[in-house]
């Protein structure tokens, strides 16, 4: 028999990774690879937030803490969600954990029975309906389109909850398009979920902070308050504080939930490291405007990339809201062929085709769940981009 579980059977490994593998491999070949494949912001960790660690660690805040993060850490995320959010949670409703993805992880694993579906709009980031599966549930995947911002629909919403629904994953602004929800689109989500008092709502709002254009980032708890009390409000210092490695991640929600996902972290994971909890700490209270400052620069590299894609024969690409990413759709493509002959019939193809011709490693988008398209990262130099961007165009007006 085989050794992998049955669970872990249903799970694709992360394509996202993959990628991010797979150009540092031909790097270390000698190639010149330009990875536009992760999701981490080139920026540092703020100094203030690396001499707190230190003196965590000089304070001897190296042991285990309470399972879901230390108390300093809980009052200083409930801060966040009042001064930012306007969302007031106690701290016995905040849970803190090894990431995002940790949080998202513990959630499900906390609620999903056999059968119970999870909607997931597409294009989503790769690891929910891994996650889903994983925990034992049903993904279900609903289209958002290019031409409604690649956003998911009320009517489509209301046509895929059955009885067994028992979350729905909104993640604004979008990890893979950058699309993010104005507050009329999300009442209007909210609309159909009280129709559906079964349904919970998990808003992943890690990239809350890259936010574009004046957008007013709005999460679903505070434009539907009436929904609080089944909305997990989930996010990290990951990308708004350039803390990746750190691993922290957070949500607020009902106290009933945050008991459960307590449960699953006591068996698993324990804490979070403890040294990390302290590093966040101070970057939730310590100082912000550096935020809207890399935020900045984060525009004009959309602006550049956006710009710069549209002019690569057969792309088309759309100018989104937030994160650091954008997801260009290569339709005019579908059919051509490469110099050396092989035909790009997909976007698995093209993302191949154009990492071996250019040395440009983007991901394609069936590994979101909307295709053909590719997701660009945007997190690195304009002039890396713009070598980036060139490189792209040229590979597309190879083709033939
Ligand atoms: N949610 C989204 C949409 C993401 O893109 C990511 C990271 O790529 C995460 C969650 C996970 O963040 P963390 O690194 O805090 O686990």
């Amino acid at each position: 028999s085989s050794l992998q579980s049955a669970a872990l059977a249903r799970v694709k490994p992360s394509a996202t990774l993959a990628v991010t593998a797979r150009a540092r491999e031909l790097k270390r070949e000698g190639r010149d690879v330009i990875g536009l494949g992760t999701g981490e912001p080139d920026f540092d960790t703020p100094e203030n937030v690396k001499e707190a660690a230190i003196a965590a660690i000089r304070r001897g805040e190296t042991k285990y803490t309470d399972v879901d993060g230390i108390p300093e850490l809980k009052a200083a995320v409930a801060g966040k969600f009042a001064r930012e959010n306007g969302l007031t949670y106690g701290t016995d409703q905040i849970h803190v954990a090894s990431g995002g993805k940790t949080v998202i992880y513990n959630a499900l694993l906390a609620t999903l029975s056999p059968g119970d579906e999870v909607i997931v709009p597409a294009p989503y980031w790769v690891s929910y309906p891994d996650m889903v599966l994983l925990a034992g549930g049903e993904p279900v995947t609903v289209v958002g389109h290019e031409s409604d911002g690649f956003k998911l629909k009320p009517g489509a919403l209301e046509a895929v909850i059955t009885a067994r629904t028992r979350w729905l994953i909104l993640n604004s602004p979008s990890n893979p398009t950058g699309a993010a929800y104005t507050r009329a689109e999300l009442e209007a989500l909210a609309e159909v979920l009280r129709r559906h008092p079964q349904v919970w709502v998990l808003t992943d709002d890690m990239y809350e902070h890259l936010i574009y254009g004046g957008f007013d980032f709005v999460t679903l708890a505070q434009v539907a308050p009436d929904l609080a009390d089944r909305t997990l409000t989930v996010n990290g210092v990951s990308k708004a504080y350039a803390m990746t490695g750190w691993r922290i991640g957070y949500a607020g929600g009902p106290k009933p939930l945050i008991d459960l996902m307590r449960k699953v972290a006591s068996q698993t994971t324990t804490n979070p490291a403890s040294i990390s909890q302290w590093a966040a700490v101070e970057a939730l209270n310590g100082p912000q405007d550096f935020i809207a400052e890399r935020a900045k620069h984060f525009e004009q590299r959309r602006d550049l990339v956006v710009s710069m894609l549209n002019q690569a024969a057969g792309v088309r690409c759309a100018t989104p809201e937030g994160a650091f990413y954008v997801y260009p759709s290569i339709e005019g493509l579908i059919g051509k062929k490469t110099a050396g002959g092989a035909v790009i019939d997909s976007d698995d193809a093209f993302a191949a085709e154009l990492l071996d011709a250019e040395g440009v490693a983007v991901v394609q988008g069936s590994a979101f769940g909307l295709s053909p398209y590719f997701r660009v990262s945007y997190a690195t130099s304009e002039e890396v981009l713009e070598e980036a961007c060139r490189r792209i165009q040229r590979f597309c007006g190879s083709l033939r």
